[in-house]
């Protein structure tokens, strides 16, 4: 049995985005911007707002890939029809974690 998985992939996803939500608010505030720098408490709603848009664009191409990959190294079942090794193979622990 394979602790992880999906349910890790989508917590590290879900850190991945409050970081880039947290990296868009300090560039929209960067002083390096001059008279176009934003301040004030609308900063952090329109960073969460720019990095929710573009998210799924970024997600949908890399959880794709994922899923092809994870139908050739399957977690359980056996062993991996793929590498012929026993299931979680180190293709499926690199990619979905487990022990
Ligand atoms: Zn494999």
């Amino acid at each position: 049995m394979v602790t992880g998985g999906w349910s890790e992939l989508g917590r590290d996803l879900d850190e991945a985005h409050r970081r880039a939500a947290g990296a868009a608010a300090a560039g929209l505030a960067d002083p390096a911007l001059g008279s176009l720098r934003l301040s004030g408490e609308g900063v952090d709603v329109l960073a969460e707002a720019a990095v929710s848009s573009a998210t799924p664009f970024l997600r949908a191409p890399l959880l794709a890939r994922l899923a092809a990959a994870r139908a050739l190294h399957p977690e359980d079942g056996g062993s991996c029809p793929t590498c012929r090794l026993p299931a979680p193979c180190p293709t499926a622990r690199a990619l979905f974690g487990g022990s």
